[in-house]
């Protein structure tokens, strides 16, 4: 079934028009990535999807319901980590966090916090603060306290950007396992094309400012 529709969707930032009649849809349980240069509008697209800013024109519906506000059942990653999690929190409290206005017992948040922390691969960190970790488990927390609300979709805004190499490469697997695992819906925003065809059951390309959609591509390689 179709998760996301975005429909013939404009945005402009005063004169400059960043985004240019977008339309495509994403599938439940894909993990579609676009892919685009700097500064084309991948960041604009991504939170007129996550109801963070009104389009100019056209529209964005989750599950058949048009995005009017912040949808409940989307979760964001973020490139810049060390901005994203609140600094005074545990990690656990983080993960936590989201889960506060749900009709959930504290014991169930708990629970859901902590299967949340081991499939990111930190079990036992959930009573440090954040700034006791390094980057890349920054990164970690804030995919699992995306992972813990079950999001319909889960959007991400160039999550790998500011770790190193080797935290990528982990990241990136670890992505697509719990994405198979889970049968999440992901939209992953980026401007390396390898990381998108080595992620995406699906690449979306587009062109420079304002963003068009130029390829639509289904990834399909063999297994390793
Ligand atoms: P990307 O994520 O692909 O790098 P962005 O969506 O961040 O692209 O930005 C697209 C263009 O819109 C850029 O030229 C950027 O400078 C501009 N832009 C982004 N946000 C704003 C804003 N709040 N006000 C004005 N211009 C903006
Ligand atoms: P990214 O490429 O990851 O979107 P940017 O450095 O382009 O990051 O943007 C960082 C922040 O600054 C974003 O919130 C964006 O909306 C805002 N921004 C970017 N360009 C402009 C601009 N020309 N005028 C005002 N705000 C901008």
């Amino acid at each position: 079934s179709t998760m996301l529709e975005v429909n013939g969707l404009n945005h402009s930032y005063g004169e400059h028009v960043v985004a240019k009649d977008l339309n495509f849809t994403v599938e439940s349980g894909q993990l579609a990535c676009i892919v685009g240069p700097s500064g084309c509008g991948k960041s604009t697209l991504l939170r007129c999807i996550a109801g963070l800013l009104k389009p100019t024109g056209g529209q964005v519906s989750l599950h058949g319901d048009r995005v009017t506000g912040v949808p409940e059942d989307l979760a964001v990653v973020f490139q810049d980590y060390s901005r994203s999690l609140f600094p005074w929190l545990s990690v656990r409290s983080n993960v936590e966090f989201p889960l506060r206005w749900r009709d959930m017992s504290k014991a169930d948040r708990r629970e859901r916090a902590a299967e949340a922390l081991a499939a990111v691969g930190l079990d036992g960190v959930g009573s440090k603060f954040p700034w006791q970790l390094s980057g890349g488990m920054q990164q970690r927390v804030s995919i699992a306290r995306a992972l813990a609300s079950r999001p319909a979709l889960l959007l991400m805004d160039e999550p790998f950007a500011s770790v190193d190499a080797q935290t990528r490469f982990e990241l990136e697997d670890l992505l697509r396992r719990v994405q198979r695992e889970q049968g999440s819906t992901v939209l992953l925003v980026t401007h390396d094309i390898d990381e998108s065809v080595y992620l995406g059951d699906r690449v979306l390309v587009l062109s420079k400012s304002p963003a068009s959609i130029v390829a639509d591509l289904a990834v399909d390689l063999p297994a390793d």
